[in-house]
């Protein structure tokens, strides 16, 4: 088990009783993979359906409590096949765009393997322990967020917990982090369908999901794939973001489709889903990835799906909290 965990978070340190709770989910587990191994071959996919029914059933007993003095309104993730498509970049922008718009965000980096969050906005606090629980860090417009890398030394250590210890994380991050007056909360999910993101449903009171695939991607299974987990565990699809979807030629202005035609629409109407913005590839986009200014970007690609969201979840009849 990573001693971070256990020697706890900057400025302050886990409880005895949560390390003995760390432990007992690593034993939980051992035996739990016991067990898997007497059963029946399933197939990947029958795999992840049947543990997508169990979660649903979880979700409807229980999820836990948020930290007492937390208020959130609605938890949406952002999901994608695969690492790499900039589905930190659309959580990231996102959470601005709906910023501008005077609403109070938040972000939880559940990408526990490629947690690349703070260091788009530039965040190096390290998350603090107080008397009310653990203080989440906070953007230069007062996005607040919290990470592994917030708990780690060293934010380039390579995070190798099992997912017993990934899940005590999370679980801890949503239910001993402050995060005060919150409208609208997005979960950096870790990739794909597979178990560990599939947990993050059971921690999480994920109202909402954003799908992000790059253009190769939306031919393949990865986004009926999502869908159908999202309709097993009941929850609704907010739309899909394609992103890398084009080039615009800085000499002539042209848009070259770099991994060819744009299959958005004709996917969103397949399975009757939102397209909620395609995004180029930019390279100024990159670049204040890796300078910590992504809070500075300018484009509308993503308006709409921020328009989407602030009706969605109509807030025109209670205000944002920041107002
Ligand atoms: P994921 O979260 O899916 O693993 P990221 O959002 O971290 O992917 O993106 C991976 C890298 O690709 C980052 O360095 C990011 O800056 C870059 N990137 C993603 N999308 C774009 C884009 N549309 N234009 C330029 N760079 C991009």
């Amino acid at each position: 088990m990573s001693e971070d965990l256990k020697n706890g978070l900057a400025g302050g340190g886990l409880e005895q009783e949560q390390a003995a709770e760390l432990e007992q989910a690593v034993e939980q587990e051992q035996t739990e993979d016991q067990e898997q191994a007497a059963e029946p071959e399933l197939t990947e996919e029958e795999k992840e359906a049947k543990r997508a029914e169990e979660i649903k059933q979880l979700r409807k007993l229980r999820i836990d409590n948020p930290n007492h003095f937390s208020f959130v309104k609605s938890v949406i993730a952002v999901v994608s096949g695969k690492g790499g498509v900039g589905k930190s970049l659309v959580t990231a922008m996102m959470s601005v765009l709906m910023k501008r718009k005077g609403y109070q965000v938040s972000i939880i980096d559940a990408d526990f393997t490629g947690p690349s969050i703070p260091r788009m906005f530039g965040v190096k606090d390290k998350a603090i322990y107080n008397q009310f629980g653990i203080v989440p860090g906070k953007s230069e417009s007062g996005i607040q967020m919290m990470s592994v890398n917030m708990i780690l030394d060293n934010e380039t250590d390579p995070v190798l917990w099992r997912g017993s210890v990934m899940n005590s994380a999370l679980k801890q991050f949503w239910t001993e982090v402050v995060w005060r007056d919150v409208d609208f909360m997005f979960v950096d999910m870790p990739p794909g369908t597979g178990d560990v993101p599939l947990t993050v449903f059971q921690v999480l009171p994920i109202a909402g999901i954003i799908v992000v695939a790059s253009p190769q991607e939306l031919v393949s299974m990865v986004v009926s794939k999502a869908v159908k987990m999202a309709e097993i565990m009941d929850i609704p699809v907010i739309g899909i973001v394609e992103n890398m979807s084009y080039l615009d030629c800085p000499d002539c202005g042209k848009q070259i489709k770099l991994f060819g035609e744009s299959h958005i629409d004709e996917i969103s109407s397949q399975y009757q889903l939102s397209t909620l913005g395609k995004i180029p590839i930019d390279t100024k986009l990159a670049a204040l990835c890796d300078s910590g200014e992504i809070e500075k970007f300018e484009g509308n690609w993503l308006d709409k799906a921020a328009e989407v969201i602030s009706k969605v979840w109509d807030f025109e009849k209670s205000p944002p909290l920041g107002q």
